[in-house]
């Protein structure tokens, strides 16, 4: 089976640091699991490297050289780097919000200075999602159980991107299994399915 990945461009955009936080988090998570992509970034940060070194040099303040050279010799002060969080359980540390017979939310950044927010969106095997659009971007990465959608199916590890222009019906997979996935999203749901008449008000989706 064909791991589905993040577009180049997403990750580039992540290795440029200018996706919002949210999406920066959906797209670790699949970087923990995905050589492939890993070596995609290993790359882009090269060139990035090698780009800047034959940038023109810009100016400095005249006392950058003795400041740097002030720090040499002083204690490493950055901690060592945590796990990166990829399972349900580093994920799901606040309440599941009921929405419907099979589906649960769990809101985790409600909205940044993006309009980006995450959540986590929990559905029984065989359930259908009802077929919504977003105003925005949505990266989603499966973290157990898969789902399918009019653009393929999902399994766990892989990631689905939408735009604006999508308009879909997510079903969670008969895998035995819930379907739990990381979803970060930008903009508001389209539609006037019941899911965005509940979602909308009560989290601002
Ligand atoms: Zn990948």
């Amino acid at each position: 089976m064909n791991r589905r990945h993040p577009s180049e461009a997403t990750l580039l955009a992540y290795v440029a640091g200018t996706l919002p936080v949210p999406h920066s988090i959906v797209i670790r998570t699949h970087l923990a699991v995905c050589g492939e992509c890993r070596e995609t970034i290993r790359l882009a940060t090269a060139l990035g490297g090698a780009l800047l070194e034959h940038a023109p040099p810009a100016a400095m303040a005249g006392d950058a050289l003795e400041r740097t050279l002030a720090h040499l010799g002083e204690p490493e002060r950055s901690p060592a780097p945590a796990r990166i969080p990829t399972t349900v359980q580093d994920f799901a540390t606040g309440r599941w919000w009921c929405l419907g017979p099979g589906i649960r939310l769990m809101p985790l950044i409600r909205r940044d200075r993006d309009d980006a927010r995450l959540d986590l969106i929990r559905v029984a095997p065989g359930v259908a999602l009802p077929g919504h659009g977003h105003t925005g971007s949505e990266i989603t990465c499966v973290l157990q159980g898969a789902f399918g959608d009019e653009t393929g199916e999902y399994h766990a590890g892989d990631v689905a991107e939408g735009d604006e222009d999508l308009d879909h019906q997510p079903v969670a997979l008969d895998t035995g299994r819930e379907c739990i996935c990381l979803i970060a999203t930008t903009g508001r749901l389209r539609g006037h399915s019941w899911l965005a008449r509940l979602v909308q008000p009560m989290f601002g989706i």
